[in-house]
């Protein structure tokens, strides 16, 4: 299948006024549609870097990023804070809003988003109202408004409690499988990257390259508690935990 996006030789040194940090020394990678892609590595190897340049917050040094025009990026944060003065609902639009697409059709999106995803009834609620892990399905629902094809997820729930984390990921791949999205997904949470993605990618310490890759074979009908218990699961821990600390 052809990817829908061509990631080749990424590199970014950071510049300050007394040194230069090569962050990313190379980095490539062919996401395919539907692919859900984790990048896993040591803290400080250049993560958040990669995708800040994919979501075009950040220039890279060298590199390049292909894909078709009509290819568009969804950028989804750690705390990806709601507006409380706003409804759930306006939460939504926002992004519709900003960018001047707010018309009929796309609000009528977004209402069977959060109807589909059971959030009707808190669609005139204010995020204080909701809990944590479903102020995170709102923001994602905010994010999959503009439909974008390729969602990027930053930690995106780091700042979750631990059951409240394992509910909403779940939560967020089924929305995003449903919903025929692909994803590029940063965690430093091993068990989540491996109940979640399709592929993980695994980095080196800084300067980082592609020290590993691993197409997941996990059974597809698999919940993440199945996958836990299988030894595969077990295995592909403990290989990966070795890229990343140099032994297990
Ligand atoms: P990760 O997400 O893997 O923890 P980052 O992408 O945040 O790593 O950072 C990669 C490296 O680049 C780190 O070592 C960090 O110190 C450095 N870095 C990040 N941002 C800047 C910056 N604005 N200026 C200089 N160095 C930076």
């Amino acid at each position: 299948m052809k990817p829908i996006l061509k990631i080749k030789d990424l590199k970014k040194i950071y510049h300050t006024k007394k040194s230069e940090t090569l962050a990313v020394s190379d980095f490539s990678y062919d996401l395919k549609k539907n692919e859900f892609v984790s990048i896993v590595g040591p803290s400080g190897c250049g993560k958040s870097t990669i995708l800040s340049i994919l979501a075009g917050s950040l220039d890279a040094s060298g590199g390049s990023i292909i894909k078709e025009e009509s290819i568009t990026f969804g950028y989804m944060l750690q705390e990806d804070c709601l507006f409380e003065f706003r409804t759930i609902l306006d939460n939504c639009l926002l992004g519709l809003e900003i960018n001047h697409a707010l018309n009929e059709e796309n609000k009528n999106y977004v209402i069977s988003l959060l109807e589909k995803y059971g959030l009707k009834d808190f669609m005139h609620s204010y995020p204080k109202n909701l809990s944590g892990g479903m102020q995170q399905r709102v923001a994602l629902i905010r994010t999959l408004a503009l439909k974008p094809d390729i969602l990027l997820l930053d930690e995106p729930f780091s700042a979750l409690d631990y059951v409240t984390r394992l509910n909403v990921s779940k939560d967020v791949l089924q929305i995003l499988r449903m919903e025929g999205k692909s994803a590029i997904m940063v965690t430093h949470n091993l068990e989540e990257a491996l109940t979640m993605s399709d592929t993980i990618i695994v980095l080196s310490g800084r300067p980082s390259h592609i020290k590993n890759i691993y197409v997941l074979d996990f059974d597809k009908n698999l919940s993440a508690m199945e996958k836990k218990k299988t030894d595969l699961f077990l295995q592909y821990y403990n290989l990966i935990w070795k890229d990343i600390d140099g032994h297990v």
